[in-house]
């Protein structure tokens, strides 16, 4: 397909994971509608709803309340966020003894780059994964979903593709009769709000993006388009890296034209905050603060940031603190060249965690 060497990605996300976890320790809760997430009273928000929820439409980062009037009979349970990190390093501890190239994604969440495994131990990436399947299952008693790939895209939208206790082996020539169906909102890096400008000028499934004009393209897209164009065709470069601790989350562009129109501006601004909040998700994190980085036509860069009165992985609200730091930072009409937006200073589950440490 393309000119790197083949490599054997997994991907592995376990199903509905705190819900699951309140489940394995409660019996009375399994086969029930169980949401776990803030109180409505406090207008919280669901964090994980069970597959028995889901059915009635619950879904995550809906409000409790609007959850609770689509579901009357869920059972409403607070996170307890130092179990779930309890099992998450137990289901780590299985996937050490495949590979030291993991890239945990979030709490529940991980890629493993098994190529070099496959070619010291003869095994197939496929016979691998299936061992991590059943032994994360045996050691947690949890299920998990997991899809076998070329590539990190790949490995992602197969272990979707049979949610919950999926297993999915997608390779080039499957991936090829799949995506050109899919909706372009299954590309890394596209959310509700790009996928929104999309579809007004007419591209839903990944095919139609596929014949998007170029330089349309990256008129939307500046120095993304090329990645993207890529990710339409299932060719994906990007390695499994093991994590560095996350310290902050951006997207930037630089526009193939200086760029004076607010509204343009404020557009891509919607679509990086867009971005930016379905990371945050992943993660389960909350920023403190945000970020916009600017440089104009004649290569000035300016940077402004804001700490929020509240954290948040919420798009519009990032969208709205960098659309007044970007009226601060550059008043006036001034051409720009690049535009970028960051958030920082996260609330991680684990925090909490280790505030609960007793020492
Ligand atoms: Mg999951």
């Amino acid at each position: 397909m393309d000119g790197q060497a083949r490599r054997s990605i997994i991907h592995l996300d376990m199903d509905a994971f705190f819900a699951s976890v309140e489940q394995l320790d409660n019996p009375a809760l399994r086969g029930r509608p169980v949401i776990v997430g803030g109180s409505p009273r406090s207008r919280g928000v669901v964090s994980t709803a069970s597959y028995e929820a889901r059915r009635f439409g619950v879904r995550s980062a809906m409000p409790t309340g609007r959850a609770l009037a689509l579901c009357p009979t869920a059972v409403l349970v607070t996170p307890r966020i130092q179990r779930y990190v309890e099992i998450s390093r137990r289901v780590r501890r299985v996937l050490d003894d495949y590979t030291d190239l993991i890239e945990p994604v979030s709490i529940d969440e991980a890629f493993l780059d098994v190529t070099a495994t496959v070619a010291t131990t003869g095994r197939s990436a496929t016979a691998i994964a299936r061992e991590i399947k059943e032994r994360v299952a045996r050691e947690t008693g949890l299920t998990a979903s997991v899809g076998v790939a070329p590539n990190k895209l790949l490995a992602k939208l197969a272990s979707d593709l049979k949610k919950p206790n999926g297993f999915v082996v997608l390779d080039e020539a499957a991936a090829e009769r799949l995506l050109p169906e899919m909706p372009v909102r299954q590309l890394w890096g596209i959310g509700a709000k790009t996928e929104m400008s999309l579809n007004r000028i007419g591209v839903f499934t990944i095919g139609d993006l596929r014949r998007m004009d170029e330089g349309l393209l990256a008129r939307l897209f500046g120095s993304r388009a090329e990645e993207l164009a890529l990710l339409a065709r299932g060719i994906d470069h990007r390695p499994v890296e093991p994590r560095q601790e996350v310290k902050s989350i951006g997207a930037e562009t630089t526009f193939a034209d200086d760029v004076r129109d607010r509204e343009r501006l404020a557009s891509a601004l919607g679509g990086f905050a867009d971005e930016v909040a379905e990371r945050l998700r992943e993660h389960r994190f909350l920023a403190r603060t945000v970020t916009v980085k600017v440089r104009l036509a004649d290569f000035t860069s300016l940077t402004r940031s804001q700490t929020l009165p509240q954290p948040t992985d919420e798009e519009d609200v990032l969208q709205g603190a960098a659309v007044s730091l970007l009226d601060r930072a550059v008043p006036g009409s001034h051409p720009i060249r690049l535009i970028g937006l960051a958030v920082s200073n996260f609330l991680r589950p684990g925090d909490l965690y280790q505030a609960n440490l007793p020492f």
